[in-house]
């Protein structure tokens, strides 16, 4: 049985014939909060089922397989909206690198907390001074004398679902200032609830308060805590951006693609004028859809991710903006930015798909530097 289930094709016929016997509809509650708890419903239905185990490894509390599993159960998820893409993103993002890097007992212990909604786990990389600029990072770490932990200071910014998390993923320095910024860099998985932590909510213009300002102060993490050894930390970067850079964008696409199809739905019968703007909507969403199964492959057959992956994200960016520009264009009224309805909040939130998981601009500079070997900005 389980075997079979490693099958794509047979994983996605099984899972559908699944959903279609346990019903998994939100409730009418649209505040991140209800989403939240409706993503945590979800998650704790599929592991109890076994679809949520499937693509992770067996060492860390999964069911194996190849990575494709987990990326059907993603798409057939978000793409139903039974589950939000943002929160459901962060599994993606943060998981695989942390299996890779946490000592073999952690990973077990925690993955399963994760993948079963017990829990929610967050991103502490960008700082104030610090987003573009990561390795420019300033929380410091430093070792206690005689004891083995270290004593953590500063303050990271935009950690999404920090509110609602227990676990973050968190760089810090923890090398004196003659040591080049990229060996200087440690990772610590911590639980946000050690005291000298502090979580505050931003308010967003659309919105849905999703990130938060995390400030450390005098935060004990025992060293048992670090993911790889000091001054892995821009390693474990380098390994985990990729992944936030494409792998995680398959279940948003089929979720950009369901609300492609509901616009089709509000304008349908305006002729031919929307002919163009839909036509190329299309292609956008296609076209990352391509890319984005192809690095799924990629990443099937062993490869590495790599700064190829920054190809997925200016194009998931420029889908997803030409989506809601096309709404804007197209949804009677012509007034998206000001109505008070689902449409107004994506189109706000697209905004931010060319500034999270690395810029726009930073990622043209990396294709153009790393991939076509043009030389430094
Ligand atoms: C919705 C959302 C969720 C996020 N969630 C998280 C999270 O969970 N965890 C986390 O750690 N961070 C998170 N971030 C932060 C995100 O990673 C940073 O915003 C991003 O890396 C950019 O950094 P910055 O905001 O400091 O902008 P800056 O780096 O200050 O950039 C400002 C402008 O300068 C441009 N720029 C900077 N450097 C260059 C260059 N070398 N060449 C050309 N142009 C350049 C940028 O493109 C940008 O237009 C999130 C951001 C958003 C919008």
């Amino acid at each position: 049985m389980t075997a079979d289930l490693h099958d794509p094709a047979t994983f996605r016929t099984a899972l559908r014939a699944w959903l279609a016997k346990n019903d998994l509809t939100p409730p009418d509650d649209h505040s991140l909060a209800g989403h939240m708890r409706q993503f945590a419903r979800v998650m704790r239905a599929l592991y109890d089922a076994g679809w949520g185990r499937y693509g992770w490894p067996e060492h860390a509390g999964g069911l194996g397989g190849p990575n494709m599993l987990r990326a059907i159960v993603g798409e057939e998820i978000v793409g139903r909206r039974l589950a939000e893409p943002g929160p459901y993103s962060m599994i993606e993002v943060l998981a695989p690198t942390m299996i890779d890097y946490a000592t073999a007992e952690l990973a077990a212990e925690m993955l399963p907390k994760m993948l079963s909604g017990e829990e929610q786990w967050c991103q502490g990389f960008s700082e104030p001074g610090s987003g573009s600029d990561l390795a420019s990072l300033t929380t410091r770490a430093v070792r206690q004398e005689g004891a083995d932990r270290y004593i953590i200071n500063g303050q990271k910014v935009w950690t999404s679902f920090a509110q609602f998390s227990h676990r973050c993923i968190l760089l810090t320095r923890t090398s004196d200032a003659d040591t080049p910024n990229h060996q200087a860099i440690t990772a610590f998985f911590v639980d946000l609830d050690t005291p000298g932590i502090t979580i505050r909510p931003l308010h967003t213009m659309h919105g849905v308060d999703e990130f938060c300002e995390v400030y450390f102060d005098n935060v004990a993490v025992d060293a048992s805590r670090m993911l790889g050894a000091p001054g892995d930390g821009w390693q474990l970067a380098m390994d985990l951006l990729p992944y936030e850079r494409s792998t995680c964008f398959w279940q948003r696409i089929a979720y950009l693609y369901s609300r492609f199809d509901a616009l089709i739905g509000e304008v349908a019968g305006q002729g031919e004028s929307i002919d163009t703007d839909m036509g190329e909507t299309f292609l956008a969403l296609h076209t990352l859809r391509c890319r984005s199964r192809a690095t799924q492959h990629r990443l099937a057959d062993g490869q590495k991710l790599g700064p190829d992956t920054s190809i997925d994200k200016v194009l998931l960016a420029g889908a997803e903006q030409r989506l809601y520009d096309t709404a804007r264009d197209l949804l009677p009224g012509g007034t998206i930015e000001l109505d008070g309805n689902d449409w107004r909040t994506e189109y706000l939130y697209s905004r931010a798909a060319t500034i999270y998981g690395g810029t726009a601009e930073v990622q043209r500079n990396i294709i153009a530097r790393r991939l076509l070997e043009l030389g430094k900005e």
